[in-house]
């Protein structure tokens, strides 16, 4: 069984058993509270790992928790998921958790079915300010980080199609890289999104390859809402489900699957649900507030969306 407690104290977090939270949660100090709190009012559920807090209602993943209190790495996490027992890194631990903690390493499946990246893609590791790529991320409210963190390429020179574009790999669940996406930088692209024909990406679910506990999946409309809400979070690349979707997501033997897509999407989210319904046991359709896209909002927000939304 998976340790929340001993997780947090790994990191010198206060925690109580007993107190203000039911005996299925952890309870901490919740650092989201506006005016602070020192009465232990957040609790971290021990069999999911998400959290509620009762004082200020933020809900969220045990990574947001983790990332708020210490700055964790989505790296770091996924070692600390490992070392818990939280999640199953296969027969060669040693090798995933160095490829967790080497993000440049992009490694392919063997299979001829696989695009080759761009010729003139280069791996991000770094960046100037003013560039295209920094004020695309400054828009988007994301960091260089982020795009080290997914393991990311640039075509840095303008050569239609594939010219300024943010390449973005797509891993199996094994961590093998096997398709990537195309995000236009220039805002000036026929397509903003460019994939390579005949490579369909839509036989993969983005963000597959990050430990997490998959015990509640969420599953999210594009790559920015996966990168948003972190690991645990799984994006299909547009508002529909593909067979081979809908069997990774089988796969991961969840217990609850929340559809957490753009508010425009609200039909196609139920016939999706209605797909998932007879293998998982919970499912549930997220509707972001107020209509706005889970893009828009910040990580605290969508996971409130996400933790509210009801068992169909
Ligand atoms: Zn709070």
């Amino acid at each position: 069984m998976p340790n929340v407690e001993k997780i947090l104290k790994s990191f010198g977090i206060k925690t109580i058993i007993d107190g203000q939270v039911t005996e299925k949660c952890v309870g901490v100090c919740c650092p989201f509270c506006p005016e602070g709190d020192d009465g232990f009012h957040l609790g971290v559920f021990k069999d999911y790992g998400n959290f509620t807090c009762w004082k200020c209602g933020t809900k969220g993943s045990l990574f947001l928790l983790l990332r708020k209190l210490v700055g964790i790495s989505y790296s770091a996490y996924g070692k600390v998921l490992a070392d818990a027992g939280f999640v199953d890194i296969g027969t060669d631990p040693v090798k995933k958790v160095q490829e967790l903690l080497n993000p440049k390493q992009v490694t392919k499946r063997a299979d001829d079915a696989i695009p080759e990246l761009p010729p003139t893609a280069k791996p991000i590791i770094k960046d100037r300010k003013g560039s295209l790529l920094s004020k695309f991320l400054h828009r988007r409210r994301y960091t260089l980080q982020d795009c080290i963190d997914h393991r990311c390429w640039i075509t840095p020179i303008g050569i239609a199609p594939w010219g300024l574009r943010l390449i973005i790999p797509i891993f199996d669940k094994d961590g093998h890289y096997v398709a990537y996406q195309g995000r236009d930088l220039t805002n000036r692209a026929k397509e903003r999104y460019k994939t390579v024909r005949g490579f369909g990406i839509k036989r993969h679910l983005y963000g597959v390859e990050h430990p997490a506990c998959h015990m509640h999946l969420v599953v999210v409309e594009g790559v920015f809402d996966q990168w948003r809400m972190g690991p645990g979070v799984v994006a299909t690349f547009g508002t529909s489900l593909s067979e081979s979707q809908l069997l990774a997501i089988i796969n991961l033997k969840p217990q609850r699957v929340t559809l957490f897509w753009d508010a425009d999407a609200k039909i196609k989210s139920f016939q999706a649900a209605s797909h998932i319904t007879p293998f998982v046991n919970d499912v549930r359709v997220a509707i972001p507030f107020e209509d706005r896209d889970p893009d828009d909002m910040g990580s605290a927000e969508a996971w409130t969306a996400v933790e509210s939304a009801e068992k169909l």
